[in-house]
């Protein structure tokens, strides 16, 4: 690892010494060194790509304060709240604000004592404002959000066409605009709008490697196959539930929790306090799952949501991008899961063609929902056919969505979709699929009787498939356009001109075969780790960030992201410069909450016990060989800790001597040994705290293994 700094550019070396990260992503560093030499930039990147530090770096290289103008006035505290964790010195002004605390603020900016400011467009534009930056030293503008310029999409901000007055009287100041979510059309508004015709632009496409996709159809049972998902590849995760409607909402939320999850749910129906309580434990708090309505997420920030689950069809492929967007923002392993089944399909149809808009608005909200069953439906790659919908391209299958780790097996439909349709039409086209299917399969229910429809001859026709098979067929015919949803809400179908050629013969249909059981993808594990000792140590870790992010009131992802965690799983560090070598470890956060972090490190993070038995004997080897624990590690490619967890075992069952491990004088020893009694608990920590760092956490261990001995 390259530490030599000194020939680190100013940018890399902020990355490096205040985020703890090795290295700028493509792009990223680019665009810093544009922003940095003052040009203007537009970047175009996907959600967790890492947008913010694109101006977090130049704000903290250049002089004066950034200006960072965002919609998203719930966010600021938090995003202020996290760089104060990095020990940057940032703050924010808007409406929430008393008088008196944005006094402070201005204060703290016109003394030039910060490196951000946060600011909501509608404040910026106050005229007392623009004087106030006019007199001071600004390093750039970031204008984050910047597709809410456009009035054509559905974040339009008013307050956003006037930030074009940033280029007219702060010619000199670079501005960068960021933002997830901007097709085409969307970029050339966003340009022209806020005058960045000099900006060079940046577009990283939309695709979100991380994210896995996953689509299967409902055969009845879609709460509990939710459950199981949770549970085995989940368990003790965040995610969000999306659900149609309200009541959904909370018999969703309620049976969850029944079952053991800790699921909250969010939607309009209820009050402000109930809502702000809910939203605020999910980010707060680990593990929490939101079960809500698409009214839950807007301005959602928190990168840990490991899941997001739809139990309903979202209306449009741009829904369920943005929906399943919120998973995964760290860029870790996410999943998306979705269920839906026939009645969805009728429903949203139903919805779709029973609304009173014009029909311009109606043929556009059609062919959205066909998309979207396009999706449903699809026997191939799901990312590519997601990327494609956005105008990006992919150019091989994803190896990340369902269908590509298990494709699904398709059968020529032909023949039953001629009966299916038959059907339809034999029977006045007017009835719902449930009568449909009882008439193909033969059914000596009254009604048929009564309508005299066992002397059709499509009755009982359709024995050799089994009814769930006859209702993936109609829902596929249904997401075809071959069939389509009466008005009257009584789920009755009519023949569309789509179906003759198929009813004629002329043209085959080839469908995805029912799937019995949920067709999951590449299984996650409960935890990213395999071994149940990791798993306790990936716990204990996550307890300690979660007890120092509860005493500073803040989400527990401020004080380390899941990835940063993960790889203490890894390596292990014993000490705190192997620590700061761990990606997301800056040195205000390893100053802060290092030691903290090794004393778990010490105490769970030692290697499976089988696993030490075996090699404890070639350790106890070495050392007695006269090796030094340090060169023991390095040879053997263990860590130290496991190097020390080794020869402390060892001295407790008198296989080896303290002396053989540690070289400590007298005094040394005398004042561990006494640290050691005055803190009975068990734990080193309060040891290792007491003697003021001066012996690593290993050597404790043996002399207190040694101490054992000697009571015996
Ligand atoms: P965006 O704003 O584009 O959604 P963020 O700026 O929140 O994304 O970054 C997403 C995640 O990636 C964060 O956890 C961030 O700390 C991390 N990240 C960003 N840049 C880097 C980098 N160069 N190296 C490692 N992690 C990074
Ligand atoms: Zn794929």
């Amino acid at each position: 690892m390259n530490q030599d700094t000194s020939i680190d550019s100013p940018a890399l070396h902020t990355l490096r010494t205040v985020f703890g990260y090795e290295a700028f992503r493509p792009m990223q560093g680019e665009i810093v060194d544009q922003v940095i030499a003052g040009n203007d930039a537009l970047v175009l990147m996907p959600t967790g790509g890492g947008k913010s530090l694109c101006f977090q770096i130049p704000a903290l290289v250049r002089e004066g304060v950034a200006i960072v103008i965002s919609p998203l006035i719930a966010l600021m505290q938090d995003q202020v709240a996290a760089l104060h964790q990095y020990g940057i010195k940032a703050a924010f002004l808007n409406s929430s604000l008393k008088a008196q605390q944005a006094a402070e603020v201005e204060r703290q900016f016109s003394n030039g004592e910060l490196d951000l400011l946060y600011v909501a467009p509608e404040r910026l534009m106050m005229s007392r404002t623009l004087n106030m930056l006019e007199q001071s030293n600004i390093s750039l503008f970031a204008i984050d959000e910047a597709h809410c310029v456009s009035q054509w999409g559905h974040d339009f901000r008013p307050e956003y066409i006037k930030l074009s007055i940033l280029h007219e009287r702060f010619p000199t100041i670079p501005r960068i605009a960021l933002t997830a979510t901007a097709d085409e059309a969307t970029q050339r508004e966003i340009i022209e709008r806020l005058a960045l015709q000099d900006a060079k632009i940046y577009n990283n496409g939309f695709d979100r490697p991380n994210i896995q996709y996953r689509i299967s159809e409902n055969s009845g049972n879609a709460r509990e196959q939710l459950y199981r998902f949770i549970r085995n590849e989940h368990d003790g995760e965040a995610g969000i539930v999306y659900c149609l409607s309200r009541k959904k909402v909370d018999d969703t939320a309620a049976w969850l929790s029944r079952k053991g999850l800790r699921a909250l749910p969010y939607h309009a129906g209820h009050s402000n306090d109930v809502r702000q309580q809910h939203q605020e434990r999910f980010l707060r708090e680990e593990g929490i799952i939101i079960v809500a309505t698409i009214a839950f997420g807007m301005g959602i920030d928190k990168p840990d949501v490991r899941f997001v689950a739809h139990l309903n069809l979202p209306k449009s492929i741009e829904a369920y991008y943005q929906e399943t967007g919120r998973a995964g923002r760290d860029g870790q392993p996410s999943n998306t899961w979705m269920s839906y089944g026939l009645q969805d399909v009728i429903t949203l149809r139903q919805m779709q063609e029973g609304s009173d808009a014009n029909e311009t608005f109606k043929r556009n909200e059609r062919h959205k929902l066909d998309s979207m069953l396009g999706l449903c439906e699809l026997t191939t790659c799901r990312r590519q056919a997601l990327l494609r919908y956005f105008g990006d391209t992919l150019d091989a299958p994803c190896g990340n969505c369902d269908n590509c780790l298990s494709p699904p097996e398709t059968w020529d439909a032909t023949v039953a979709a001629q009966k299916a349709l038959s059907c339809v039409h034999r029977t006045g086209q007017r009835f719902g699929v449930n009568y449909l299917i009882d008439v193909l399969r033969g059914s000596d229910a009254d009604r048929i009787k009564q309508f005299g429809h066992e002397k059709l001859s499509t009755y009982g026709i359709g024995k050799d498939h089994s009814a769930i098979e006859w209702r993936t067929l109609y829902r596929q015919l249904i997401s075809r356009g071959l069939l389509a949803v009466d008005l009257e809400g009584h789920g009755g179908m009519h023949l569309t001109d789509a179906s003759r050629p198929v009813l004629r013969g002329e043209k085959k249909l080839h469908l995805r075969k029912v799937t019995k059981k949920l067709s999951s993808g590449k299984q996650r594990s409960k935890t990213p780790f395999g071994k149940a000792a990791d798993t306790k140590f990936w716990d204990a870790l996550r307890d300690k960030r979660k007890q120092l992010a509860t005493e500073q009131g803040i989400a527990a992802y401020m004080i380390f992201h899941d990835a940063t965690l993960m790889e203490m799983v890894d390596r292990r560090p014993q000490t705190l410069e192997q620590l700061g070598h761990i990606s997301g470890i800056g040195s205000k956060k390893l100053e802060a909450y290092g030691n903290e972090f090794l004393a778990v490190i010490a105490e769970y993070g030692e290697a499976d016990s089988d696993e030490v038995n075996d090699t404890t004997a070639e350790t106890i080897k070495l050392v007695c060989g006269g090796m030094k624990p340090l060169d023991i590690a390095h040879k053997r490619d263990l860590t130290l800790n496991t190097v020390y967890a080794h020869l402390s075992k060892a001295i407790e069952q008198a296989e080896i001597e303290l002396g053989d491990v540690v070289d400590l004088d007298e005094a040394s020893l005398k004042a561990i040994r006494f640290a050691i009694e005055q803190n009975d608990d068990g734990k080193l920590k309060p040891v290792f705290d007491a003697l003021g760092g001066e012996f690593d956490y290993g050597i404790l261990r043996c002399v207190k293994s040694d101490m054992r001995i000697e009571r015996q």
